[in-house]
């Protein structure tokens, strides 16, 4: 019966052998003995707190036939090999108990009172083995005693738990008071049932004992050591046939079998007792069952206590079941564990030999060696002309990349850095052209007029041309807003055949803008500087620096003098950015810096600058740039072909003088815009409009007719058509009238003759004239139209009198928009004896004021020597104001002006007509040289000023501008206000 547990115990035996990991060595106190048996196994030498835990197996073949004495030899050998065991290693363990499996057989009478050991944790079923610490010395001795006089035999009974001890105490605890039970407290707390047990062996204070049989205890014989007198318990008789009894063993074997296929620990403690387990009786395989079973010690005692077998084997196969549910559970959970574990395993295999693979194909290198690949490629054509030292930089950076984490941010700041480092155009120049001819032309080409400025170019190019080299000068453009200095920068680049790159340093405050960030900060970059050789690719590009005059004040450093080190030849060379770390020779680098003004460059920029500056365009100019480059470029710009529009010189004249006034261009160039795109509008819309037309003439008289849209689209053409009927009133317009009636008349008979003769008709009946019908193609632009496409002129005359009244004189004014003209105006608020005093208004700035208050002092000197009667200044409180008072007024240069103005009111004369003066005058009257010459003389010539006074000092300025702006002026040069005195009053005295 018992041999199928038995087979199958082998088969489970032979599968395990070293199965079992480390980790379960230590064991807890609710585990089965198995468990524990591996615990002590595999725990480390000496001392093992858990070595009572220990229960070893040993058969018992038939109650009562071999009498003590004989096994007695057997004992002795056993018992050395269990301890040996103990310090020898599990196998060797593990074998001894099995070989210690011996037959003995004391005799009941031979041991009606017994020493009682208490066992705290378990009891001692029979058949095994169980070490045990005796603390107590006394009992101790009286065991060893014992064994002396060959009574190996003790009464082993389990303890009861305290009732107030907690089952969870810890067991450390429990152990110290049990060790302290003497006598008859501890007899109150033995268990009544315990086991005939065999000492073994007895190692210091560590008793080994074999189970025999079941005890009784009846009474206390002695105290200390506790001794007992017990009865011999025997099993009740029972049926080996009877059905039920064998229905529970079998039962209890095959859960015993099915918990030694899920628990691979329980196969490895049959192990110590296949070879007898075809032997067990019923009433063994119970105690078996329950001595191997983690069940609690109450549950065990139980089964200790119940004499009744086919009870014993219920209670067996109770805790046998528990055992096994526990094993099931025990495997789901190490299966959903080890497939969690697989999973991961087979995934990180599968995509290591995915790269493997990968990079045998040769389909993929590492992140590392691509990059330092990618890198190394990039440099090698500019290999040769880097400068050693960015290579060795370069190396060491590479060989650092290889020893980095690609997820570490270290990894990503020296990418960065390579990336920035091998992507600039080390030694890499494009040939430049010094070809002088050849930049005359791109010049002309892309600007009107300059000749000044281009011949200044072209001198800078020629002397390039000699040194071979066109480096080492900064060229500063300096002028009003839209004079075209960013344009001639670009077409600089061209002339030279360079890589062109802007930037714009207004408002720039940081210096990390221009020296980089250092590498370290987060999301650091480099300056402008590297950026641009980056961009550009050659290391010689032009780089135009926008708005120099416009330097931000910085709060962290100076961005003034990190332009100078930019800019200054000397220490360019040798340029370091903070990013960057290695110094960048920048010498050949062509600097275009563009200003409004010069005056609020630092001075060491404007130190190292060749300052070319451009004043601004005449009407003169502006027509030609307007002509002949704006219209050209946003003509075409609009897609708009040359014979589908025109617009007429008078158009264009008044739009110069009545819409854009400023020195500039660029509002010229958005009105020419504005005028294309309303253009572009109108030749779609009648393009549109004049399909349907042709298809369905039915819908024309209505269509043009009723439909303001079309009213408002043909309004040019409307007009064009009068202009064309009626004369116009002026010559000019006259002119471009037979102009435009040319084109018309030519353009009529080619339509006439091929195109809708209805579309006519219907114009015609719709009063818009013929010029519209037959012109279809052409828009034509002039005075009188313009207005519709510009709206009314926004800037009016600068003029706001004819002929000045007394006490108002024109000065000249200069800024960074350009010149202009501006009225100062004297009046007399009252007169009384000493009521000497001048008021100022027209937001004057300070040194304005202190201009007129000079001018007031000089104006009074002035009247006392030329007429000494005349006491206005002395008993009249007077008023000066500047119109536009909303604008802000500033400057020395209004001095002359002033005084003339009060002299004026003084002498109640008014000045020449068509007259304007400037130049700051010092209380002596000497008149001191001024800025912006030519700006002013632009300035005057718009408000038809005929007659201009200057200071001598500003003579060379003047006679340097072209002729073309001098042209019809009556310019006077002066040293002392004496000399404008009479230049002023001229007229009047003429007269
Ligand atoms: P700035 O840099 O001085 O403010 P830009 O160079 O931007 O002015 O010039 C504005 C526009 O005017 C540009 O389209 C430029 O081509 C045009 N322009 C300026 N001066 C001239 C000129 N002399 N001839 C032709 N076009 C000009």
């Amino acid at each position: 019966m018992l041999k199928a547990l038995s087979s199958s115990c082998f088969q489970g035996r032979l599968k395990l052998s070293a199965r079992f990991p480390a980790a379960v060595v230590n064991v807890g106190e609710g585990r089965s003995p198995l468990l524990r048996v591996l615990g002590s196994l595999t725990s480390p030498r000496g001392g093992s707190p858990v070595f009572w835990r220990k229960a070893f197996f040993c058969s018992e073949r038939d109650d009562g036939s071999e009498p003590p004495g004989e096994a007695k030899a057997e004992e002795e050998s056993e018992a050395t090999a269990n301890v040996a065991a103990e310090g020898g290693g599990a196998e060797e363990a593990d074998s001894k108990a099995s070989s210690a499996i011996v037959s003995m057989n004391p005799r009941p009478e031979d041991y009606l009172s017994v020493i009682a050991l208490p066992l705290p944790h378990r009891p001692l079923f029979p058949g095994f083995y169980m070490p045990i610490y005796v603390k107590d010395p006394k009992l101790l001795a009286a065991l060893v005693e014992n064994r002396k006089r060959s009574v190996a035999y003790a009464g082993a009974f389990l303890l009861k738990d305290e009732p107030e001890i907690d089952v969870n105490v810890a067991s450390g605890e429990t152990d110290k008071s049990v060790y302290d039970l003497k006598g008859k407290e501890l007899f109150k707390r033995l268990h009544e049932v315990g086991t005939l047990a065999q000492i073994t062996s007895i190692q210091g204070d560590q008793v080994v004992l074999i189970g025999h049989r079941r005890l009784r205890i009846t009474e206390m014989v002695d105290e200390d050591p506790l001794t007992v007198k017990v009865d011999h318990l025997k099993e009740e008789a029972y049926n080996k046939d009877d059905d039920i009894i064998k229905a529970t063993a079998f039962e209890v074997i095959s859960t015993l079998r099915d918990v030694l296929k899920t628990s691979s620990l329980w196969r490895d403690h049959v192990q110590t007792y296949t070879q007898h387990i075809g032997d067990f009786n019923y009433p063994r395989l119970a105690d078996f069952g329950a001595a191997i079973s983690g069940a609690n010690k109450l549950l065990c005692q139980q089964v200790l206590e119940e004499l009744n077998v086919y009870k014993r084997l219920k209670l067996t196969l109770e805790l046998v079941k528990k055992e096994m549910e526990i094993s099931k559970i025990q495997e789901s959970i190490a299966k959903a564990i080890e497939e969690k574990v697989s999973r991961e395993q087979r995934r990180y295999l599968l995509t290591e030999q995915l790269k493997a693979i990968k990079k045998e194909l040769g389909m993929e290198k590492d992140d590392k060696t691509a990059l330092t690949a990618k890198f190394r490629e990039r440099l090698e054509p500019n290999k040769d002309r880097c400068p050693p030292n960015v290579l060795q930089v370069i190396e060491e950076e590479l060989a650092k990349l290889q020893m980095l984490e690609p997820v570490s941010s270290e990894f990503n700041v020296t990418r960065n850095y390579l990336d920035w480092l091998t992507s600039l155009p080390w030694g890499n120049y494009s040939t430049e052209n010094f070809d002088v001819h050849r930049a005359q032309k791109i010049l002309d080409e892309d600007h009107y007029g300059l000749s000044d400025v281009k011949e200044r170019i072209l001198e800078f190019i020629a002397v390039g041309k000699l040194r071979g080299a066109s480096q080492g000068k900064i060229i500063c453009l300096s002028g009003p807003p839209g004079v075209g200095k960013t344009s001639i920068g670009r077409s600089i680049a061209r002339a030279l055949d360079r890589k062109f790159y802007r930037f714009s340093v207004g408002g720039l405050a940081d210096v990390a803008e221009i020296k980089g960030h250092r590498r370290t900060y987060i999301g650091a970059m480099p300056g402008k500087m590297v950026q641009c050789l980056k961009s550009v690719g050659t290391a010689n590009p032009l780089v135009l620096i926008d708005e120099i005059d416009k330097l931000g004040r910085g709060h962290a450093g100076d961005p003034a003098s990190a332009l100078l080190e930019l800019l200054d030849p000397e220490q360019n060379i040798n340029f370091l950015d903070h990013y960057l770390d290695v110094p960048i020779d920048l010498s050949k680098v062509l600097f275009v810096c563009t200003a409004n003004v010069t005056e609020t460059i630092p001075n060491p920029l404007l130190d190292r600058m060749e300052v070319i500056s451009l004043a601004g365009y005449i009407t003169d100019e502006k027509m030609h740039i307007a002509r002949d480059y704006l219209e050209k470029t946003i003509r075409e710009a609009c897609g708009i072909k040359p014979d589908q529009v025109e617009v007429t010189g008078t158009a264009l004249l008044s739009l110069i003088e009545n819409y854009c006034r400023e020195a500039g261009v660029r509002n010229l160039q958005k009105h020419i815009e504005k005028i294309y795109r309303k253009i572009a509008l109108q030749l779609v819309r009648r393009g549109l409009s004049n399909e349907p037309e042709v298809d369905s003439p039915k819908i024309d008289p209505q269509d043009s007719s009723s439909t303001s849209e079309e009213a408002v689209e043909i309004v040019g053409d409307d007009q064009i058509g009068k202009n064309i009927d009626a004369s116009a009133s002026s010559v000019q317009a006259n002119e471009i009238v037979s102009e435009e009636t040319e084109h018309a008349t030519s353009h009529d008979a080619a339509v006439e003759s091929s195109e809708v003769p209805e579309q006519v008709a219907n114009k015609g009946t719709n009063n818009v004239g013929e010029a519209v019908s037959s012109d279809v193609d052409k828009v034509v632009i002039d005075v009188s139209n313009l207005v519709d496409f510009v709206g009314k002129p926004v800037f009016h005359a600068e003029r706001i009198y004819d002929q000045t009244p007394v006490g108002v004189v024109m000065g000249l004014a200069w800024n960074a928009m350009g010149g202009s003209t501006l009225y100062i105006e004297t009046t007399l608020v009252e007169q009384g004896e000493g009521k000497c005093a001048l008021h100022l208004t027209g937001q004057l700035g300070d040194v304005m004021k202190e201009s007129a208050q000079i001018a007031h002092t000089v104006a009074r000197a002035i009247l006392l020597e030329k007429e000494p009667e005349n006491q206005f200044f002395a008993n009249s409180k007077c008023h000066l104001h500047v119109p536009a008072g909303a604008t802000p007024k500033e400057g020395p240069s209004a001095g002359c002006t002033m005084i003339t103005s009060m002299l004026s009111l003084a002498m109640n004369k008014p000045v020449k007509k068509d007259l304007a003066m400037t130049g700051e005058v010092t209380l002596t009257g000497r008149i001191l040289p001024i800025g912006g010459v030519k700006e002013k003389t632009i300035a005057a010539r718009r408000s038809n000023v005929k007659t201009i006074i200057f200071p001598s000092a500003n003579r060379r300025d003047f006679d340097e501008l072209a002729d073309n702006v001098k042209e019809g002026l009556d310019v006077h040069f002066v040293d002392n206000y004496i000399q404008i005195l009479e230049l002023a009053f001229e007229s009047k005295d003429a007269k």
